[in-house]
């Protein structure tokens, strides 16, 4: 069933250690069920995408980000005959190096690295699948196939990716992941730009007045209210956002498929060759860039989000600094890690807390009156 500019078994590069084949599933289903069985997948669940997890219930976390990133490869991996185990095992992967506090916490983390090698929640996510997961007795981390740690590493600066080796060389050379890592990094931002959207509109800091500025939301709102007059309240948002997303999925499959034809890709070697296949259309891309700078400008940059970006500042900062003079407010086992990299060990736990954790780590280290 898959094609043959997709990844396979027969064309994988295999795991850093060798392992035996798995019984009954397949090597990508088995990265996938790795992922799924990390500690860092479940942490996702209290990790902030936006919105900070107690400011309410129905808010995409990490977790729910993550798993409708997933929704989204797949289907369109489908459609393009790729290989949807991997495709589906990059996108339920992509976030997990993703500090507490969405980007606020990533930003912060950065600037107190910035003299240490600093910090990137794309190289994190790697650094946790290839080291910091504590699961398997023979090797540290997860132990994934070559393919998936290659579509987790969606960027990569120049002097990291030459301390990478083989997974970084295509950042020095040029050259292009698999389809289904490029495919995983658009359907990423499928999902946010949709999400976002009905979050924003959920908490009240955006309104779908506003949203009549933006085509793309706008032309398909008034598609929705033709056909059902009337027409109002959550249903109509979620019959809008709906075929945004479905607008945005046969976009991209179709012109992925004709940037194929055009390259006149066939195998996996093509793929690596050719400039980058999975793309929007350029009717689309400019009514997505729209939209996110609505989304930048009335959400992500929206009084109330900054209020707890700049508080997020603060913790991640303060835990740092308190950690950094003196190591031994660690846990044990960080405290081992911190005698050859105390700045990087220090990293390594901050980006691996819940939002919550990093709260209430914050209050044990500077609330006067909290006992432990
Ligand atoms: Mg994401």
């Amino acid at each position: 069933m898959l094609a043959d500019y997709a990844v396979s078994e027969s064309n994988s590069r295999g795991r850093q250690h060798p392992e035996a084949s798995p019984t009954a599933r397949g090597e990508f289903q088995r990265d996938r069920d790795r992922i799924i069985h990390s500690t860092a997948f479940r942490r996702l669940e209290y990790k902030t995408q936006v919105f900070v997890n107690h400011e309410g219930d129905l808010f995409r976390t990490r977790l729910t980000h993550s798993i409708e990133v997933a929704q989204i490869t797949r289907t369109i991996a489908r459609a393009l005959a790729l290989n949807e185990d991997l495709a589906e095992a990059i996108a339920l992967a992509h976030d997990l190096g993703h500090t507490p506090f969405g980007h606020a916490g990533q930003t912060a983390l950065n600037a107190c690295m910035k003299a240490y090698g600093g910090f990137e929640h794309n190289l994190q996510s790697l650094r946790t699948v290839d080291l910091l997961e504590e699961h398997y007795a023979e090797f540290d981390g997860l132990n994934l196939t070559y393919e998936t740690r290659e579509g987790i590493l969606k960027h990569c600066a120049r002097d990291n990716a030459a301390r990478l080796g083989e997974l970084g060389q295509r950042f020095l050379d040029g050259t292009q992941p698999s389809l289904e890592a490029q495919l995983a990094n658009l359907a990423d931002e499928i999902a946010y730009n949709n999400h976002d959207i009905d979050d924003g509109l959920r908490s009240g800091l955006i309104t779908l007045e506003q949203l009549d500025d933006v085509a793309i939301f706008a032309e398909q709102r008034r598609a929705v209210e033709a056909r059902y007059p009337g027409l109002g309240g959550r249903r109509l948002i979620h019959e809008t956002i709906r075929r945004m997303i479905n607008l945005m999925a046969v976009d991209l499959i179709e012109q992925t498929r004709a940037n194929m034809v055009a390259a006149g890709v066939k195998t996996l070697a093509d793929v690596h060759a050719a400039p980058r296949l999975v793309a929007y259309s350029d009717t689309l891309r400019p009514a997505l860039g729209r939209l996110k700078g609505f989304l930048r400008e009335n959400l992500y940059h929206h009084y109330q989000v900054l209020r707890m970006t700049d508080k997020a500042r603060r913790i991640i900062a303060d835990l740092f600094g308190a950690f950094l003079a003196d190591t031994r407010l660690l846990p044990p086992q960080y405290q081992r890690r911190a005698e050859d990299d105390a700045p990087r060990a220090i990293a390594d736990y901050i980006a691996g807390m819940t939002d919550r954790y990093a709260m209430k780590e914050h209050r044990r280290l500077f609330a006067v009156g909290e006992i432990h």
